[in-house]
C-alpha cells in the first residue's frame, strides 16, 4: 500500500517544521516516545526490524496523528495555497478512498475550477476571492468536514505513512542528526523516572542487516572524507553512533552512520541544516526556527 505522496511529502515538511518546535517536542514526542520505548522487554529488541518498529517509524505515526488532529498548519497557508492544499486533500481522499463523500468532493472541484478560470478572464476578482474571508472559511468548512469522520483514516493508511516516513528520513543524514540531537534534549536520554539511561540501552553488537542498510544508505562511503569503503578492503569499516551511546545517544538505526576508522576517531558533528529537507514548494507558510 502506498500512501499518496503529496500529501506524504506534506506531512513530512509539517513533521521536519515540528521537530524544529521545542514546545511541540518537549511534551508530547519526548512523552509518546519514552512510553514506548519503556514497553520493550529488552533493550536490544530496539534492533528488531527497525523500519517497521524503530524511532523512525514510531515517530512516523505520531506526526500522521498530530496532522490530522492539529489544524493550526492550515492558518498558515495563504492565497492560492489554501486552494491547492484542498485540491491535494481531495487527491488524497480519492485515492485512499475512492467511495467516500463523492457529492461534496465533486462540489468542491466544481468550485476550485471555477475560481481557477477567473485567473485568465478576471484576475482582479480571482485575488480577491482568495484572499477573502469569505474562501477562507468555505475552504475549512470543507475540510472539516471532510476529515469529520477521522477514525476514517485507517491505520491501513497510518501505518502505510509510517513507513514512507521511515524511509524517506531515514535517508536523510541531516534529518536523522537533528532527531537524534531533539531526542536527546527532550530527556529520554538521561533518567527516565531516575532509572539510569544505561539500564536499558546497553551497547549490542549492531546486526548484520542494519549494518546493511547503513552500508547502502551512505553508499559505501565513509560520511566524513568520503573514502570509498567498499573498494578499499584495507581500510576497516566502522558503523558510528551518530551521537556516542556514552553521550545519551539512543541505539537505534536512526543514530548510525557508515565512517572510516580516521575519522571515526577525530569525528565531528554533521552540522546540515535539516530544513533544507523540505522541497521548497512546501516550505510556504512553516516558520524557520
Ligand atoms: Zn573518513
Amino acid at each position: 500500500m502506498h500512501v499518496h505522496t503529496t500529501t506524504s511529502l506534506r506531512i513530512h515538511a509539517f513533521a521536519i517544521n515540528k521537530l524544529h518546535d521545542p514546545n511541540w517536542t518537549g511534551m508530547e514526542l519526548y512523552d509518546e516516545l519514552k512510553q514506548w520505548w519503556r514497553g520493550r522487554r529488552e533493550p536490544k529488541e530496539l534492533f528488531h526490524k527497525i523500519l517497521k518498529n524503530g524511532v523512525l517509524f514510531h515517530l512516523g505515526k505520531i506526526v500522521f496523528d498530530e496532522y490530522h488532529d492539529y489544524d493550526s498548519h492550515l492558518e498558515k497557508l495563504e492565497g492560492e495555497y489554501k486552494m491547492w492544499f484542498l485540491e491535494e486533500h481531495i487527491e488524497f481522499i480519492k485515492f485512499h478512498y475512492p467511495r467516500r463523500k463523492k457529492q461534496q468532493i465533486t462540489a468542491i472541484s466544481e468550485e476550485l475550477t471555477r475560481i481557477d478560470k477567473l485567473y485568465e478572464s478576471d484576475e482582479h476578482a480571482y485575488w480577491t476571492i482568495l484572499e477573502s474571508d469569505k474562501f477562507y472559511n468555505w475552504f475549512l468548512t470543507q475540510y472539516f468536514d471532510l476529515n469529520s469522520s477521522r477514525s476514517s483514516i485507517t491505520s491501513d493508511v497510518r501505518e502505510a505513512y509510517a513507513y514512507d516516513f521511515s524511509n524517506r528520513t531515514f535517508n536523510d543524514l541531516p534529518l536523522c542528526t537533528h532527531i537524534n540531537k531533539r531526542i536527546r534534549d527532550i530527556g529520554i536520554s538521561s533518567q527516565i523516572d531516575d532509572e539510569p539511561f544505561e539500564a536499558w540501552v546497553k551497547r549490542t553488537k549492531i546486526p548484520k542487516w542494519a549494518e546493511r542498510a547503513v552500508v547502502t544508505r551512505d553508499n559505501g562511503l565513509c560520511v566524513s572524507c568520503k573514502r570509498d569503503l567498499l573498494r578499499e578492503f584495507t581500510a576497516p569499516r566502522h558503523i558510528d553512533h551518530i551521537i556516542p551511546l556514552k553521550e545519551s545517544g539512543i541505539n537505534d538505526l536512526v543514530n548510525l552512520q557508515l565512517m572510516c576508522d580516521k575519522c571515526n576517531l577525530k569525528k565531528k558533528a554533521n552540522e546540515l541544516d535539516p530544513f533544507t529537507s523540505i522541497p521548497d514548494y512546501l516550505q510556504v507558510g512553516l516558520t524557520r526556527r
